[in-house]
This record gives C-alpha cells, sequence and structure tokens, in this order.
C-alpha cells in the first residue's frame, strides 16, 4: 500500500470522521477540515475550514501542504440539509445547501487540482447520496446538489484523468449519524423497510468504501457511482 496525504472535509463527525479513522487506521497521513477546527479522530491533522469560504479552504490547504505534504486524496464530504416542501423551500434554503454541498466541493477540488496535477496523481471522491439519483420528497435542494456531484465527477475525470487523476462518487443510503438521528422513529422504520438489506448502515461501511477507492486497486475507476445503500438506490 502506498500511503498518501489525505484530506476529508468535514472530519470532526458522522461519515467524515468515520473516513478519517479509517485512513488513519490504513497508515496515511491524514487531515481533517472543520469549522470550528477542531474534532477530528487521533492521529490526524484537524485544521478549520469553512467550505463556503474559498479563502479558509485556501488557508486549510496550505497548513495541510505545509505540515503532511501535497495532498493527493480529497474527500469532500462536508453537507448540510435543509429539507422541506418545495412550496415552503426558501430560496436561502436551496442555495445555502448548494453553496455547501455542491460549490463547496467545487471549490475544495478546485484548490486540490492543483497539486495534484503537478503531481500527476491525485484521487477525488465526492460524497453524494442515495438521494441525489432517487430523488426525495422535501429535498429538492439537497437532491439537485447530490446529483450535480455525478456531473462533477464526469467532468473531471474527462478534463484530468489522463494526467493520472480519478474522480468517483460515493453515494451512501442511510447512514447511523446525527444526520439520520435527527428524523422521527416512525419515518426510520418506515425507511428501512425499503432497504432491501433491512437495515442503515453504519459510517464505518462507507468509509472502507472510499479508502478503497483512494487504494492502489483502484486506479482505473473514475467517473463512477458507487452506491453504499444496502440496494435500496438500485436501477440508478
Ligand atoms: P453530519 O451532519 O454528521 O456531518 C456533516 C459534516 O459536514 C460536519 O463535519 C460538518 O461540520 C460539516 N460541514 C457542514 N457545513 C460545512 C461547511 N460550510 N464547511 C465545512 N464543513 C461543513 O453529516 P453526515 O456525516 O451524516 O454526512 C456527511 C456527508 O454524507 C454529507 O455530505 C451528507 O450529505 C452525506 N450523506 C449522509 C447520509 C446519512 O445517512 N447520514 C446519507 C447519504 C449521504 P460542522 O461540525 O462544522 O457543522
Amino acid at each position: 500500500m502506498t500511503s498518501r496525504t489525505v484530506l476529508i472535509t468535514g472530519g470532526n463527525r458522522g461519515i467524515g470522521y468515520a473516513i478519517a479513522e479509517e485512513f488513519v487506521r490504513q497508515g496515511h497521513r491524514v487531515a481533517v477540515t472543520s469549522r470550528s477546527g477542531s474534532g477530528g479522530p487521533e492521529g490526524a491533522l484537524t485544521v478549520k475550514g469553512d467550505v463556503t469560504d474559498s479563502a479558509s479552504i485556501d488557508a486549510a490547504f496550505s497548513e495541510i501542504e505545509s505540515a503532511l505534504g501535497p495532498v493527493e486524496v480529497v474527500v469532500a464530504n462536508a453537507g448540510i440539509t435543509r429539507d422541506t416542501l418545495v412550496l415552503r423551500m426558501t430560496e436561502d434554503d436551496f442555495s445555502e445547501v448548494i453553496d455547501t454541498n455542491l460549490t463547496g466541493a467545487f471549490r475544495v477540488v478546485k484548490r486540490a487540482s492543483k497539486g495534484m496535477l503537478k503531481a500527476r496523481f491525485g484521487r477525488v471522491i465526492l460524497i453524494s447520496s442515495v438521494v441525489g439519483l432517487l430523488g426525495g420528497a422535501g429535498q429538492v435542494n439537497y437532491s439537485a446538489s447530490k446529483a450535480a456531484l455525478v456531473g462533477m465527477a464526469r467532468s473531471l475525470t474527462r478534463e484530468l484523468g489522463a494526467r493520472g487523476l480519478t474522480a468517483n462518487v460515493v453515494a451512501p443510503g442511510f447512514i447511523e449519524t446525527e444526520m439520520t438521528a435527527e428524523l422521527p422513529e416512525a419515518q426510520q422504520a418506515e425507511y428501512k423497510k425499503q432497504i432491501p438489506a433491512g437495515r442503515f448502515a453504519t459510517a464505518d461501511e462507507v468509509a472502507k468504501v472510499v479508502a478503497w477507492l483512494a487504494g492502489d486497486d483502484a486506479g482505473y475507476i473514475s467517473g463512477a457511482v458507487i452506491p453504499v445503500d444496502g440496494g435500496l438506490g438500485m436501477g440508478h
């Protein structure tokens, strides 16, 4: 296994934290961003970084590059929801979600690609959602932001694929995190009925797939959407 410098945005809790833990466990040099600048797992460098602010992302990258070297693997994980029915959804509800989930990923990928092109190696992994392709009532903003990541990964693949970069999307289904804990219990039970696996996944199950995509064995996979959803999104 080649040891890499890895950056995960939103690595202070939930799926991002589990991804960072997995990369640390596998012996990589790991940095995470969080808006507070603290909260990443042991063994990872935690730096302050807000994906809605390109100056903040630039500063985070500079700090990581000084401490750990050029970023070779970037996981755009930071994300938010502002769920509500379309008639009630304000333009702010829509644009805040796009600004974090989609433009945020763009800011991070753009900054990372500079060093990756120079090194002629890079792994970009965008954390989408089953909802991106399946849609979700009350999630017009979130679903649109997550679907767009597929176009982003595929365009990156076409633009940078010949320079040693891969760009892929991981699309988790329902994962046990703070984001899903907020759902009412009846709704959680209803969702579980629709999942062929009959359960939510652990964040660790997503982390293992992300780490594999960044590894030496996944070098010829690019522009793919890898579901980690217990079969919920089959056919999409
Ligand atoms: P959490 O709500 O537990 O964590 C979200 C993370 O994103 C936090 O670290 C948060 O940091 C960070 N974040 C939010 N806004 C910003 C910002 N502006 N700048 C930097 N970081 C920010 O979410 P999950 O772990 O559940 O989700 C992680 C990703 O996985 C998201 O993209 C989500 O859409 C996706 N996903 C989650 C699923 C689930 O079932 N949980 C299913 C499918 C996809 P802070 O502490 O500063 O708020």
